[in-house]
């Protein structure tokens, strides 16, 4: 790990002026003071992980996966006090952190441990007659990690663990608002034996961000966020010719037919809209239902959704925590004070019974066209369209029209509909009859303006390697056939 680590806990400005406050979003109470990393700090990590990154590369896969194994195990050990800790840094229910984040990242970990070691190269041959031709996957050199605020220590996760199992060392920087985590994982990195300098914790944001990922020694972005900073950071990936992966927003569809189990579609639908206050790239947010059941399903969807109990983290019966801050909640009430013709069910406003702390009320909302900014773009708030459609052809088709292609869902009963639906959905992951579940081995990523790349499975092992040819001569002989007919000898 690294000797640019983040002091916690410091308080007072330093002469540079780089100190940030970490507020909690569900109380908007002071939880620690950080210092943003200027241009000497990042160099610095970058430099610790260049000269770090041989060290680690020569390991064999059972040495990085032993390693790997042990800093899951200290994490999981850790996990009430980094559960604890993620609530308090993001708000969301510790139920949330406890049961969900925690233990998917610990067996995220262990999968890509495993996974070090059954890495697959494509075939050796001798596909020129005297020559042996093998293909090696080798890591690609120090590499920048850029993880949103939404699920911090889990992205974190996902984004160090098949780095790290393939060979690579990194520089990760965290999100602005939520670098808490990150940090005391990048701590028990180093307790488990992970050599220093192999991750390095820069803190900061767009400007850091901007240094780190126009740095020359670094050799590819893996980045999680919005779209539109995706956009950026190609061009800034650009100029030194950087590899990218890119998990950018989502606007996820949920398609139910008349022929669905309705109750399940509508508990999924619930869960999959307001999980995380709708702060996740793959949340329900428009929820297109066969005109058949449109009217009983936005009963029953109403009905659940009144029943969601919003509070503070630690409180056992809160379903839903604020959004991350001010700004964001500001700018999803935006897009609600900017609709026009729509019926507001429930939501849209303030919870009064909660004094302070980001919260908005789940909103449900009737009549948004199909071409307004409410359907077409990613709101990433406790806000869900409801659309009815008439036949399979016209679910499809609205689903597929939007610029994302994260991720979807069909309910039905009719097995031949859902394999028909799910081929025709131009997302990343289709779900039949269920919405959000990955697990460690399915791959993770999008189709389209949501990005290029996978999380989580081998194929995110192979996101962190490059392919070498291996050329090798078997023959020993000098006066080979090409070389004469090359210059015209005989
Ligand atoms: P964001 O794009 O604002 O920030 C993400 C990270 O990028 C932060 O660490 C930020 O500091 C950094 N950053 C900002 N500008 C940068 C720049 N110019 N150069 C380098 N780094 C820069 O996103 P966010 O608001 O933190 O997260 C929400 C977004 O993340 C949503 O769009 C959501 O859909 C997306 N997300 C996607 C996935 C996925 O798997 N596809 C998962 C989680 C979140």
């Amino acid at each position: 790990m690294t000797k640019n680590l983040e002091l916690l806990n410091q308080r007072g400005r330093s002469a540079s002026g780089l100190d940030r406050v970490i507020i909690s979003p569900a109380t908007e109470k002071i939880i620690a003071c950080v210092q943003d990393a200027d241009e000497k700090k990042v160099n610095s990590a970058v430099s610790d992980a260049q000269e770090a990154f041989p060290l680690w590369a020569s390991k064999s896969p059972a040495e990085r996966a032993g390693l790997l194994f042990s800093w899951a195990n200290l994490i999981e050990e850790n996990s009430a006090r980094l559960a604890l800790l993620e609530s308090k840094n993001t708000g969301k229910p510790l139920k949330l952190s406890q049961d969900g984040d925690l233990p998917f990242a610990v067996d995220n970990l262990r999968f890509f441990a495993s996974a070090a070691r059954v890495l697959e190269a494509p075939a050796s041959a001798e596909y020129a007659t005297g020559y042996l031709s093998f293909l090696k996957r080798e890591p690609i050199g120090p590499i920048a990690l850029i993880t949103p605020w939404n699920y911090p220590l889990m992205m974190a996760v996902w984004k160090l663990a098949p780095a790290l199992a393939a060979g690579n060392s990194c520089v990760i920087k965290p999100a602005e608002l939520t670098p808490l985590t990150t940090l005391e994982i990048a701590k028990l990195a180093l307790k488990a034996g992970i050599p220093e300098g192999v991750i390095n914790v820069v803190l900061g944001g767009e400007e850091t961000g901007k240094i780190l990922t126009t740095h020359p020694a670094i050799k590819m972005i893996s980045f999680t966020g919005d779209t539109e900073t995706g956009r950026k950071i190609m061009s800034q990936a650009s100029r030194t010719v950087k590899r990218l992966h890119l998990e950018l927003g989502g606007k996820a569809p949920f398609i139910v037919f008349d022929d669905a189990h309705l109750s399940a579609a509508v508990q999924g639908a619930v869960v999959g809209s307001f999980v995380n206050a709708g702060q996740d790239c793959t949340a329900s947010t428009r929820l297109y239902i066969h005109k058949k059941v449109f009217d009983r399903f936005v009963t029953d969807f109403l009905k659940e959704t009144k029943k969601i109990k919003l509070g503070l983290f630690d409180n056992p019966q809160t379903d839903m925590g604020p959004l991350i801050s001010a700004e964001r909640r500001s700018q999803v009430e935006g897009f609600l004070e900017r609709a026009k013709n729509v019926e507001i069910l429930c939501g849209g406003d303030r919870p009064s019974n909660l004094k302070s702390g980001f919260f908005l009320n789940p909103t449900v909302i009737l009549k948004a066209a199909q071409n307004s900014e409410l359907v077409q773009k990613e709101i990433f708030g406790p806000v869900v369209c409801l659309l009815p459609f008439k036949d399979e052809a016209e679910a499809v088709q609205l689903a597929n029209d939007v610029e994302y292609g994260l991720a979807a869902s069909v309910w039905t009963s009719n097995a031949q509909r859902a394999l028909r639906v799910s081929s025709a959905l131009r997302f990343g992951t289709v779900w039949i009859n269920d919405h959000l579940p990955l697990a460690s081995e399915t791959p993770h990523g999008g189709f389209n303006q949501s990005g290029f790349g996978k999380d989580l499975s081998l194929q995110a092992l192979e996101e962190f390697t490059v392919v070498k040819h291996v050329m090798a001569d078997m023959t020993g002989d000098a006066r080979k056939p090409w070389h004469y007919t090359a210059f015209g000898k005989k």
